[in-house]
């Protein structure tokens, strides 16, 4: 453990304190470059938000979708400046949450052991959950424990992430460009991802970061239009944003619908 466990929680409710203000009184630095889609929306669950002298944030409070992308851009500008809190990181906060979970988003990212979600985002136990597979290809039993994480656990954020380099879509792009075959059930992750191979293909530039980017959007779309979780994205509860990872700078750039 890092830190007392009295020093990680209180350092994590200022951090969450700090990170209302910020986004109460519109001056959120964090957000300069990410242009939230009408920001009264954030608070679709108002309980304690309005009040100034509300005490530190209980383990259990849930945030709107807008305040929820809000902790992760923070959490990420922590990642990148290396001004880590790691909240949520003691046995504290372990056995807060063993009788029940409210994770304020769901991330479904690459495999990629350089992308891990709670380390990019700064985040800890009990905060994402996390869905993983090569490129963020989706098939039903994805789409599935995402539909899980809205409809069950009322997560109000859905971030679909892909990065810089993919190695699975390098290999999908490969294949693909030179009609090779590709062994087992690496043909599965090449064939899920051939529209946005072919979404890209046009496009002037990296193939392959095309190829990352249109898999990114083409992803939370189909998200977007899940029977599930589309009426609660008509309603404001959930939102689905995509994410682009950089490896070089450890930056997430969202890329809002
Ligand atoms: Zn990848």
């Amino acid at each position: 453990m890092r830190d007392s466990t009295a020093d990680s929680l209180h350092r994590e409710n200022d951090a969450r304190t700090t990170a209302r203000r910020r986004f109460l009184v519109g001056g959120a630095t964090a957000l300069a470059s990410v242009p939230l889609l009408g920001s009264a929306r954030a608070f679709a669950q108002p309980r304690s938000i309005a009040d100034p002298a509300q005490p530190p944030v209980p383990d259990d409070y849930l945030p709107g979708p807008d305040e929820a992308l809000q902790w992760l851009v923070e959490g990420n500008e922590r990642w990148v400046s290396g001004q880590l809190l790691h909240p949520h990181q003691t046995v504290a906060r372990r056995m807060a949450v063993a009788a029940g979970q409210h994770p304020l988003a769901t991330v479904f990212s690459c495999i990629d052991s350089r992308v891990p979600p709670e380390i990019v985002f700064d985040r800890g136990v009990g905060d994402l959950f996390v869905v993983r597979t090569a490129a963020q290809t989706n098939d039903g039993l994805i789409q599935g424990a995402v539909e899980y994480g809205a409809e069950e656990s009322v997560t109000p954020l859905v971030v679909v992430m892909g990065h810089q380099r993919c190695g699975a879509v390098t290999l999908a792009v490969e294949a693909l460009n030179n009609g090779t075959d590709v062994p087992a059930h690496l043909v599965d992750v090449v064939e899920a991802l051939t529209p946005a191979y072919d979404a890209a293909k046009p496009l002037p530039g990296d193939q392959v970061d095309n190829t990352v980017r249109a898999q990114i959007r083409l992803t939370a779309d189909q998200l977007r239009e899940d029977p599930l979780l589309a009426p609660l994205v008509g309603e404001q509860r959930v939102r689905v944003v995509g994410a682009y990872y950089s490896l070089d700078t450890g930056c997430v750039e969202f890329m809002l619908p």
